[in-house]
């Protein structure tokens, strides 16, 4: 049978359309437009390509965007002056600090600076905290656009068994709590550097999340036959033929697992176009609670 290939542009595509409607809506019957800040410190080509991406991505679901533009050498004061300066924006309902910062250390507290309510990442230990208790919450984008991706695709959780590949707070950890909840129903197992052998987990799954930020992580091999698989990597390696100089691949071996799969997203074109979608649902939202009451 051949393999599905779940189309993140087009699952994405659908989304933002509906974002786009709601913020017409708004604009139309309560006479505001959602707005989102973004705060880049340092020039690190790939963040500025995302910021960038999350801008245009505004622009064209007519959510008002702002950038903060802060010097690789920002330190933790002016960091946190910029949070509060988008906390205080009455314009501003979502507020995002591009990560990682040039000074890792000082993340955690960057975080915690940001207005729970405008927290559009969903990384605020107030959001986490509900998130981990199936409250109504801001939930991280990553992990919030591949459980849509697999709903809108059709593919059924309840009941799943959902092998995730990595335990980090922004993919593999928030998508094995929204993966368990009651009401999505999937048995999830998440395995990490310290997973003894992870493929005897993988060779079981219904449903297989890649989250590792490595090339060639799982094969063919590891796939049950008819399994879905989701691959978050995105990984850049060297290529000659292409005029950057590289290529984006993710954590699969594309091909081959194609063979086994019943299901598989492509990078690029897959959970990447459902993150920034669900960055545009999120700033809605937060928009939405703030202006309106609404949850
Ligand atoms: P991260 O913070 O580096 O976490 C990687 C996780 O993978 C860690 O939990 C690590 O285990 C685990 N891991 C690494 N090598 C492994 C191995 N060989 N076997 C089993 N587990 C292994 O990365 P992240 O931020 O979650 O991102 C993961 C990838 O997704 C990256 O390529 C990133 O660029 C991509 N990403 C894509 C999107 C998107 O929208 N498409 C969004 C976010 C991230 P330990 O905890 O034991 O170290």
């Amino acid at each position: 049978m051949a393999v599905r290939i779940l189309d993140g542009k087009a699952l994405a595509g659908e989304l933002r359309a509906e974002v786009a409607a709601e913020v017409a809506n708004k604009r139309a019957l309560s006479n505001y437009v959602p707005g989102l800040g973004v705060i880049l410190v340092g020039d690190d080509p790939a963040s500025r390509s995302y910021v960038a991406a999350k801008q245009r991505a505004c622009e064209a679901v007519g959510i008002y965007s702002q950038e903060i533009l802060l010097p690789a050498a920002a330190g933790r004061e002016e960091i946190l002056a910029a949070v509060e300066q988008l906390n205080q924006d009455e314009q501003i309902d979502g507020v995002l600090v591009q990560l990682p910062l040039p000074d890792s250390e000082i993340e955690h507290e960057v975080i915690e600076s940001i207005d729970p309510a405008k927290d559009v990442d969903g990384f605020h230990p107030m959001n986490v905290g509900r998130l981990v208790l199936g409250l109504p919450t801001l939930v991280p984008c990553t992990p919030n656009g591949i459980l849509e991706m697999l709903r809108r695709s059709g593919i059924v959780l309840k009941g799943a068994h959902v092998v995730i590949l990595g335990r980090s707070r922004i993919v593999g950890r928030p998508l094995s709590i929204l993966l368990s909840q009651k009401g999505v129903d999937a048995t999830v197992t998440v395995c990490h550097t310290r997973t003894r052998d992870f493929a005897r987990y993988t060779r079981e799954a219904d449903i297989i999340v890649a989250a590792v930020g490595r090339p060639h992580t799982l094969s063919a091999a590891m796939v049950r036959p008819g399994a879905v698989v989701v691959d978050v990597g995105v990984n850049r390696i060297p290529d000659a033929t292409r005029k950057t100089g590289y290529r984006l691949v993710g954590d699969v071996e594309f091909e081959e697992v194609s063979a086994v799969a019943s299901a598989i997203t492509p990078v690029p074109g897959g959970v990447g176009p459902m993150t920034i979608a669900m960055l545009l649902h999120n700033t809605a939202m937060a928009a939405a609670r703030r202006r309106e009451g609404r949850v």
